[in-house]
C-alpha cells in the first residue's frame, strides 16, 4: 500500500476550502500532489475518465462519475462526495473496483435548520409584508405573532427537523411531530409530541417539511392537506418541491386561509418568473439556498478531507456508503 505521502489526490468540488483556505493546505501538506478542477463546473463523464488515471483520491463534487468514467481509475481507492447525494456515481461500479465511496451526512442540517427558522419568525411578523408596505409609503401597524405558546408541527424528525428542534426549543412554542420513524429518546427530551399526520395537519400554527422526496411524501401537500391546516397558520417547505402541489398553495394562500408560505424549493426551479407565488407579499421564496453557507461548506470540506485522508491511510472510513 502507498504511503500517504506518495498519493495523489484530485479535487473536483469547486467550493472546496472557500471559506477556509487551511483545508486546502492540510491536504497540500500531507500527499504527494493535489489536482484541481479548475472549469468551475461538475465534471462530465469524459472529463472525470480524463482525470483520474494515477488518481489515489478523489474529493468529488457533482461529478458524472458513471460506470465508463471509473474504467479509467486504475490507483483509486477512495471517492469522497462533498456533498450528502451519491445519485452521480455508480455505487455499485465503485464497489465493483474496490473504491470506498463516502458522504458528508448532516453537514448542512444546521444551515437548512436555521433557514427553515428565519422563515418562520419572519412570516410569524409579517415581515415581507412590512417591507411593501414601507417601500409604498405605508406605515401598517400588523398583528404579529410571537412563537411563545404556538405548536410548530415537524414533518419529519431527521437530521434537519431535530436541528430546526433544538433552536425552537428556545422559544417557549409547542412542538410536535409526524415522523414514522422517528427518534422517540430524542422526542422525549425535547418534549416533542408525536403524533399522526392528521391531528399534526390539524393543530399546528406552523408546519415545516422536513421529510425526502418518497412515493408517500410526493405531492404530499395537496389540496385536501392544505384545507385541513388551521386557519391563518403558515407552511414553510426547506426541502423538496416535489412536496407540494404549489397550485393549491397558491389557492390557499389567495384565499386568506393561510397566513403565508416559506419555500427554498419549487417544483420547477428556477421557478417560472410569472410564477404567484414570487410577487406574494406573504410568501417569502428563496433560490434554493437552504446548504449555501459557510458553516455547511466547511463541514463538507473537513468531513469529506477527513474521509478521504482515512481510507488513503488505510483506517475505516465514518460514512462509507457502498
Ligand atoms: P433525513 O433523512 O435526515 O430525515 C428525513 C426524515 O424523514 C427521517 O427521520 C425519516 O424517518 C422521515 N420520514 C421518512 N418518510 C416520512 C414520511 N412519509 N413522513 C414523515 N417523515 C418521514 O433528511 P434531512 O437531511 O433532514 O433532509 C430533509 C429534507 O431536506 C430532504 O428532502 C432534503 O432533500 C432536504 N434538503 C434541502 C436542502 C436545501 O438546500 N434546502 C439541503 C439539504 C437537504
Amino acid at each position: 500500500m502507498k504511503q500517504l505521502n506518495e498519493c495523489r489526490v484530485l479535487v473536483t468540488a469547486n467550493s472546496y476550502g472557500k471559506f477556509n483556505p487551511s483545508l486546502k493546505i492540510e491536504l497540500e501538506n500531507q500527499v504527494k500532489e493535489v489536482i484541481y478542477n479548475k472549469t468551475g463546473k461538475p465534471l462530465s463523464s469524459q472529463q472525470v475518465a480524463d482525470f483520474l488515471p494515477g488518481i489515489d483520491g478523489y474529493i468529488a463534487g457533482l461529478d458524472d462519475i458513471d460506470k465508463k468514467a471509473l474504467l479509467a481509475a486504475d490507483t483509486l481507492k477512495v471517492i469522497a462526495r462533498y456533498g450528502v447525494g451519491i445519485d452521480k456515481v455508480d455505487l455499485q461500479a465503485a464497489s465493483e473496483k474496490g473504491i470506498i465511496v463516502t458522504n458528508t451526512p448532516g453537514a448542512n442540517s444546521a444551515s437548512v435548520a436555521e433557514l427553515a427558522l428565519s422563515m418562520i419568525l419572519t412570516l410569524a411578523r409579517k415581515v415581507p409584508y412590512a417591507v411593501k408596505a414601507l417601500q409604498n409609503g405605508e406605515w401598517p401597524r400588523l398583528p404579529g405573532w410571537t412563537l411563545e405558546d404556538k405548536t410548530i408541527g415537524i414533518i419529519g424528525l431527521g437530521a434537519i427537523g431535530k436541528h430546526l428542534v433544538k433552536r425552537l426549543s428556545a422559544f417557549n412554542c409547542h412542538l410536535m411531530a409526524y415522523d414514522p420513524y422517528a427518534d422517540h429518546i430524542f422526542a422525549q427530551k425535547y418534549d416533542i409530541t408525536l403524533v399522526d399526520l392528521p391531528s399534526l395537519i390539524a393543530n399546528s400554527d406552523v408546519i415545516s417539511l422536513h421529510v425526502p422526496v418518497l412515493d408517500e411524501t410526493r405531492g404530499m401537500v395537496n389540496e385536501k392537506f392544505i384545507s385541513e391546516m388551521k386557519n391563518g397558520s403558515i407552511l414553510i417547505n426547506t426541502s423538496r418541491g416535489e412536496l407540494v402541489d404549489e397550485k393549491a398553495l397558491i389557492e390557499g394562500l389567495q384565499s386568506g386561509h393561510l397566513r403565508g408560505a416559506g419555500l427554498d424549493a419549487f417544483n420547477k426551479e428556477p421557478p417560472d418568473t410569472d410564477n404567484p407565488l414570487l410577487s406574494m407579499s406573504q410568501v417569502i421564496c428563496t433560490p434554493h439556498l437552504g446548504a449555501q453557507t459557510d458553516g455547511a461548506t466547511n463541514n463538507m470540506g473537513r468531513m469529506a478531507l477527513d474521509e478521504c485522508l482515512r481510507v488513503l491511510q488505510g483506517e475505516k472510513p465514518l460514512y462509507q456508503v457502498n
